[in-house]
């Protein structure tokens, strides 16, 4: 099996035995649009599966539990994490517990599919000890300003959590060097097509 270097791959029989599946972890600070990217990216390349992370937060408006996170009590995240069932796991902005549950991912890969992990600085550094190959790609925003005006004009959060997320931001941007590519985020349409092209999903 050749595999393309930086990525996980698994010889498959589930659909096709010349399928080879890969994992990608894509990380970067809140507020720098991850989510308007990997929702374009899903838009334009079905084949791709995007990991549904568990969270200990409450649901903003307009999220689902099962959709945009699994919505989790304390009690729940702390089982699933004694079953041994979380990849992955981080309190993030120093206050709610984020993870990607084990058992999809597998499953994902197990069908062939292009996995992608979003996660934070934690969680990427537990999925570069424990899956190394799995290549990994950092979102950044043009310029501190730009990042901190968008936190700030979706005006989902208070001026705490803005502050908190900013704090958390500033960490995240100084380690963007341990990651395999950095993606500046200065247009949504060509962050998706350089990630589809990483993620060998363009047409
Ligand atoms: P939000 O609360 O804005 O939805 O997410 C906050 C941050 O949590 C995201 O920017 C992302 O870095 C992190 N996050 C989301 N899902 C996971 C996960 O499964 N694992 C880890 N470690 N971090 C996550």
């Amino acid at each position: 099996m050749v595999c393309e270097r930086g990525t996980i791959g698994y010889m498959t029989d589930a659909h096709d035995s010349h399928t080879t599946a890969q994992a990608y972890v894509v990380a970067g600070p809140s507020g720098v649009g991850k989510g308007t990217i990997l929702a374009s990216l899903c838009d334009r390349a079905p084949e791709c599966w995007l990991s549904i992370s568990a969270t200990t937060r409450s649901p903003r408006p307009g999220e689902i539990d099962g959709v945009h996170y699994f919505f989790l009590t304390e009690k729940e995240f702390d089982r699933l994490l004694a079953e041994g069932n979380m990849l992955e796991w981080a309190v993030v902005h120093g206050k709610h517990r984020y993870g990607t549950p084990r058992g999809p991912v597998e499953d994902a890969l197990a069908h062939g599919k292009t996995v992608i992990l979003e996660v934070d600085l934690d969680g990427a550094r537990q999925i570069r000890s424990s899956m190394p190959q799995v290549r990994q790609i950092f979102i950044a925003p043009p310029s501190f300003d730009v990042l901190e005006r968008r936190l700030r004009s979706r005006a989902t959060e208070t001026e705490e959590q803005i502050r908190r997320r900013l704090e958390t931001a500033r960490v995240e941007l100084a380690a963007a060097d341990e990651f395999d590519i950095v993606l500046v985020n200065d247009s949504v349409a060509r962050a998706t097509d350089e990630l589809l092209h990483i993620c060998g999903l363009s047409k």
